[in-house]
């Protein structure tokens, strides 16, 4: 980039994609294409860039842009810009539902609609869609009539967390730009750094966070999250040492969850907290991510077989496909529970 320093955008890391954005929202430059694809993990930024890149493409300020002063950035920040668009999955009822919503095909009408008019106030009018990947075949081929037959005022920004999980023919009119998790480091000292949190806890939640800086920021909403990781935690130790009649029961419980983010958060945890003891079990108790718990991991470490605790990290990785692609949840839970390692002083 001519003449500048790293361009600074509210967003934590990411930093090739502003670079990417940045020019194409400056007077001047080349303009923006027609429709950007932000792909990667939940939490891991897509939304705050894309709403950063809308920002840009908005504002009127003549230098850096977004100016954060102008009148646009201003209707921005409240979040209500008129030419700025943001659908979201919903209910059945229409009420936003991130987690279980749909995009559902009158969203789409509303886009093709909008699409149509022209801008009121800035050169642009830009349709951000979170969450593509929830979107129903209605909903897609509606929007594909917009994508085909772009009016050159209308940006269009998706985010998805997987790229397997669109229709070809949507991917294939973006410009994609796959979001990779952040350093442990960065996610740390952005934590510290905006007093979130202190050194500790900073250093704790960059490491479970999987580079994604919205999660970790998330965790620090609220004693809930950071309750709720204890009380997963424990449970888990419980269900280590717990009858095979009892891991069923826990498995019961669980299957109702099916496609609720709570289900695979948890299954994240084990992931991590496993991982941590394979690890450990390598000697390398310093690489690990629950760093709050090394007596436990060690503990685990020391009492599981190894080959037990390979073995149930890739039955979670193939569970975890079969509860996205609506296996029989029950039976799936079910194999997962009993495969839950055990100290071999049990066995
Ligand atoms: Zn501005």
């Amino acid at each position: 980039m001519a003449n500048t320093d790293a361009v600074v955008w509210p967003v934590v890391g990411h930093q090739w994609a502003v670079e990417l954005l940045y020019p194409l929202a400056q007077n001047g430059g080349s303009g923006p294409r027609h429709a950007y694809l932000l792909l990667g993990p939940p939490q891991i930024g897509k939304s705050t860039l894309a709403w950063a890149f809308g920002g840009a493409l908005l504002c009127t300020s003549s230098g850096t842009r977004p100016c954060g002063n102008c009148r646009s950035c201003q209707l921005m920040a409240k979040g209500g810009h008129p030419d700025m668009r943001l659908v979201q999955p919903t209910d059945r009822e229409g009420n936003v539902d991130r987690a279980n919503g749909m995009l559902r095909v009158e969203a789409a009408e509303a886009i093709v609609h909008e699409a149509m008019l022209r801008p009121l106030e800035a050169k642009y009018k830009y349709i951000l869609i979170q969450d593509a990947h929830r979107a129903n075949d209605s909903f897609a081929n509606k929007l594909l009539k917009t994508l085909e037959e772009p009016a050159a005022h209308v940006i269009l920004c998706l985010t998805a967390n997987d790229r397997a999980e669109l229709l070809p023919t949507i991917v294939s009119r973006c410009q994609t730009l796959e979001l990779r998790p952040l350093p442990v480091e960065l996610i740390a000292h952005s934590l510290e750094s905006r007093g979130a949190a202190d050194a500790t806890e900073a250093q704790l939640l960059a490491r479970l966070s999987n580079g994604r800086f919205g999660w970790a920021l998330a965790q620090l909403q609220g004693k809930q999250n950071r309750e709720q990781r204890e009380e997963d935690l424990r449970s888990l130790w419980q269900l280590t040492r717990a009858s095979r009649v009892e891991r069923l029961a826990f498995s019961q419980s669980l299957s109702g969850n099916r496609e609720n983010e709570r289900l695979f958060g948890l299954l994240a945890l084990w992931t991590g907290w496993w991982r941590d003891v394979l690890l450990a079990q390598a000697g390398c108790l310093d690489a690990c991510n629950n760093i709050d718990h090394q007596a436990e991991i060690q503990r685990d470490a020391q009492s599981c077989a190894q080959v037990d605790v390979q073995a149930f990290l890739y039955t979670l990785r193939r569970v975890e496909g079969y509860l996205r692609h609506t296996v029989n949840t029950a039976l799936a839970l079910d194999v997962l529970l009993l495969q839950l390692p055990r100290p071999m002083t049990q066995q």
